[in-house]
């Protein structure tokens, strides 16, 4: 601790809201005398009301110097010894020190959310660079660093550190508290989305594109007669991957002699997908299938004529046209 001096001055802390935090004013003893208490007050920008000297009050006022107790704490102290002040002061340091902590724990929640969420959107494809970057470094040095040597810190030192930490906390809580918000919504939003897109047949099933025959009423390549063509044909070569037009759960993997072997998943919204004359399946019935994921090989098996895939998409168990759907 540094000498007293001889005479020592009188120090006015005055603890506002976490906005404001700690304003401290030194004055001689005869000048405090001097000062009428509206000059005092004038000098914090607001009218205090309270007066606290007795050590119980003081106490529990060092009690309240968290930032949640700060927000609603409007008073003023006036301390007469300095040693006093000064121990007061490190005890905002230390508990600004336990913030510290706190806020760096909290900031790991945040730093977690936000890589997810960058890593969310690297996989959608989207451009990275739009991301909040780095928005916890804008908390001004690092916290660890203030349990040190605060003891042979002078008082001013000690009370700018105290009033600015005191205002990045505050600043760093409510940016965090709004991200902590935010970020699970969005995240939530986008895989709700994300959910939604795949869920619905968007995905052609096969590597060709090879269209032989489309949706409709058409002649019967076998018999020639007219009939209707619930699904589209694409050729391709037998053993060629079929993949899962959407999200789903397999329904149905099976055997016709017209159908051939063929697989049915089920989707939301009352929606089905039909892959018909199939080589081999490589699901089964319950299985939970992703968009693009390889249900079985192309074939030439039931009523058919040539290696080709039959897609349907089937809403409310009526079949619909596929290319309204898939791409
Ligand atoms: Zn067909």
């Amino acid at each position: 601790m540094k000498p007293k001096p001889a005479k020592q001055p009188l120090t006015l802390l005055v603890l506002r809201d976490a906005q404001h935090s700690v304003k401290q004013v030194h004055l001689s003893k005869p000048l405090l005398i001097a000062v009428p208490a509206a000059a005092i007050l004038s000098i914090t920008g607001l009218i205090l009301s309270m007066q606290i000297q007795s050590s119980r009050d003081i106490s529990e006022l060092e009690r309240q110097l968290t930032l949640q107790h700060l927000k609603s704490l409007r008073m003023e102290i006036t301390v007469s010894d300095k040693e006093a002040a000064i121990e007061r002061l490190n005890q905002a340091i230390i508990q600004l020190s336990e913030e510290a902590a706190q806020t760096d724990a909290h900031m790991k929640s945040v730093r977690q959310l936000e890589e997810q969420l960058r890593t969310f959107i690297q996989e959608q494809g989207f451009d990275p660079s739009e991301s909040s970057e780095d928005i916890s470094s804008s908390q001004t040095g690092d916290p660890s660093s203030m349990g040190g040597e605060y003891i042979a810190v002078y008082e001013q030192d000690m009370l700018h550190l105290a009033e600015e930490t005191l205002d990045d906390f505050e600043r760093i809580r409510n940016l965090m508290e709004t991200m902590e918000k935010a970020i699970p919504r969005t995240l939530d939003h986008a895989a709700q989305a994300q959910h939604q897109r795949e869920s619905t047949p968007s995905r052609w099933p096969t590597e060709s594109r090879r269209l032989t025959s489309s949706f409709g009423y058409r002649s019967d390549p076998i018999n020639g007669r007219s009939a209707f063509h619930a699904g589209i044909d694409i050729a391709g070569s037998r053993g060629d991957p079929v993949y899962a037009a959407a999200s789903g759960t397999v329904s149905a993997v099976e055997f016709s002699s017209a159908r051939g072997r063929y697989v049915i998943i089920d989707h939301p919204d009352g929606l089905q997908t039909w892959y018909l004359h199939l080589d081999r399946a490589s699901v089964e019935a319950g299985d939970q299938i992703k968009q693009g994921d390889i249900i079985g090989a192309l074939g030439n098996t039931g009523r058919s004529t040539g290696a080709h895939l039959h897609f349907e998409v089937v809403k409310n168990n009526r079949p619909v046209n596929p290319l309204h759907f898939v791409d």
